[in-house]
């Protein structure tokens, strides 16, 4: 090691900065996307090279609030915080493949969680194979994503979990049109799905509560997490039809430093 302690000190400041930078950007645009560097689930580019891969992915690696977690059921308190309504209706999605997931951009703007008192819609739902949360160390086939944002670009993920079972109805329309590559979707997306968002949801709405980040780079944090406890039920082929195309892209669990982690229920 060549590296002087006035460097270290330099490039200590320098991350320090671009961390806390970090912490408060935005999510990205679809655009943004395009230029980022290309990380993946595995090797080279995988997880846990993810910081190292671009300034703006420090999180990844530096970040003490990062997602996802394990969940324990009896290290939850019953907090004051974090009190939400999901309201999900009929309409129509658009699917992605972005070549880390397949993802369902949401265009109503009727789909809304109201979180703490403030609202965030429903931007899009991705997939995740097998989930990312594992709850009391379960670890299950598939986790579902629903993203909100609020006007000031805030981020509540209501995090969903599938369990093998019975043929999921609320899903089928989107679980049978998948996009295989990025290349399928000659103008960027698939053409309108008419799906009843709200039904995808499990009935039981309690939920794990707590404050996370992306599970993808750049990682960022200040997302508030809304894991729902119950299960939802999809086939074992339509299980397939996701990890056909995805077979894992999954984040490893990241270290809860103490976090809080909420009972919360609607
Ligand atoms: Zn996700």
């Amino acid at each position: 090691m060549h590296t002087s302690k006035r460097h270290l000190a330099g490039f200590t400041a320098i991350v320090v900065m671009v961390a806390s930078v970090s912490v408060l950007a935005l999510p990205l645009s679809s655009d943004d996307w395009a230029s980022m560097p290309r990380w993946s689930y595995a090797g080279k580019t995988g997880p846990s090279y993810w910081s190292a891969m671009a300034p703006s992915f420090v999180a990844c690696g530096h970040g003490k609030a990062q997602s996802p977690i394990d969940l324990e059921s009896r290290d939850a308190k019953s907090g004051k915080a974090g009190e939400f309504h999901i309201d999900y209706e009929k309409g129509a999605v658009a699917l992605v493949n972005n070549g880390h997931t397949v993802q369902a951009n949401v265009s109503d703007a009727k789909d809304t969680v109201v979180f703490d008192g403030d609202t965030y819609r429903l931007a899009q739902f991705h997939f995740h194979s097998p989930s990312e949360h594992t709850t009391d160390g379960t670890r299950f086939p598939l986790e579902i994503h629903f993203v909100n944002e609020d006007a000031k670009k805030r981020v509540v993920v209501v995090g969903v979990v599938v369990k093998l079972g019975k043929p999921n109805d609320s899903l089928a329309p989107v679980l049978k049109s998948l996009p295989a590559s990025d290349k399928e979707t000659s103008k960027g997306s698939t053409p309108p799905i008419a799906v009843d968002v709200g039904s995808i949801l499990p009935r039981d709405h309690r939920a794990y509560v707590y404050a996370g980040s992306l599970t993808t780079p750049p990682c960022t944090e200040g997302v508030h997490w809304v894991v729902l406890k119950e299960p939802i039920q999809m086939s074992n082929d339509q299980i397939a039809s996701f990890t056909r195309i995805f077979p894992d892209n999954h984040r490893p669990l990241q270290k809860a430093n103490g976090r809080e982690i909420d009972n919360e229920s609607e």
